[in-house]
């Protein structure tokens, strides 16, 4: 569960829209909990498919260590969306290029930025693991911390809706850039809209992150917010990321 440290209010005179106020945007304390099926998962099992004791012990020990040097924080501002286009997109004073973007903000009127970390101590671990020659273990416990922090970012989505929808509102589909035609490179962007932000998440040149396990993006909301998944209409069948089937057009 999400611990609000501070109480986020709503501006009660727009229906449906969830119009946070901009204090309490830290969120420390988040809880966790870490679901083993999803790392057997990201190993590359198949949902049906039972992997060996050795790798049952091993991911029993990494999950159990992984909470030790967890450390979850989110950040987020919530601006006005002032013009969709396709594929231009600007949420106040930034400026988004996607067609995928654009289709999921149809009817969105306000959108978070956000970006959530477990912080950089689970992979210290990995390297030193990996400097002791303890490859398996590395691995596995540098699976648990993506696993780790995409339930960060789901516990944050989560009160996104619970807020929306208790003023009639609903949210779209989280998205990231480097996710479908959205360009990485617009993770400058994005952290423009950040404020600098407080938890220590810092862009390289290459526009990845640090801590890596960290995740940024942007998530739409408000009255006629559409629930639209891109991945239906998208023919990249193989994707890693795909999140909903290919409905093909007849
Ligand atoms: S399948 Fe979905 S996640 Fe993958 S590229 Fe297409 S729209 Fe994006």
């Amino acid at each position: 569960m999400v611990n609000m440290e501070k109480e986020l209010m709503y501006n009660d005179e727009v229906k449906g829209v969830p119009e946070f106020s901009l204090a309490g945007s830290i969120q420390e304390g988040i809880k966790i909990e870490i679901d083993k099926a999803e790392v057997y998962r990201h190993l590359g099992y198949g949902r049906e498919q039972d992997p060996r004791a050795g790798i049952l012990s091993i991911v029993d020990d990494q999950v159990c260590k992984a909470y030790e040097f967890i450390n979850p924080a989110a950040y987020y501002t919530i601006n006005p969306i002032t013009s969709v286009g396709s594929p231009e997109v600007s949420v106040g004073e930034l400026h988004f290029t996607s067609h995928n973007l654009a289709q999921v903000f149809s009817g969105c009127s306000q959108a978070a930025i956000f970006v959530v970390t477990i912080g950089k101590a689970l992979e210290m671990e990995v390297d030193q693991l990996t400097k002791e020659g303890s490859i398996l273990s590395a691995l596995v416990l540098d699976t648990v911390g993506s696993v780790a922090v995409e339930k960060v970012a789901d516990e944050l989505e989560s009160m996104f809706r619970d807020f929306a929808a208790a003023k009639g509102g609903k949210i779209s589909w989280r998205y990231s850039p480097g996710y479908c035609d959205w360009d990485i490179a617009q993770q400058k962007e994005l952290f423009r809209g950040l404020d600098g932000n407080p938890i220590g998440v810092n862009l390289t040149d290459a526009c990845s992150m640090k801590p890596r396990k960290s995740i940024s993006g942007i998530i739409g909301g408000g009255e006629f917010c559409s629930v639209f998944s891109a991945c239906r209409s998208c023919n990249r069948k193989n994707c890693p990321n795909r999140r909903e089937e290919f409905l093909a057009n007849d």
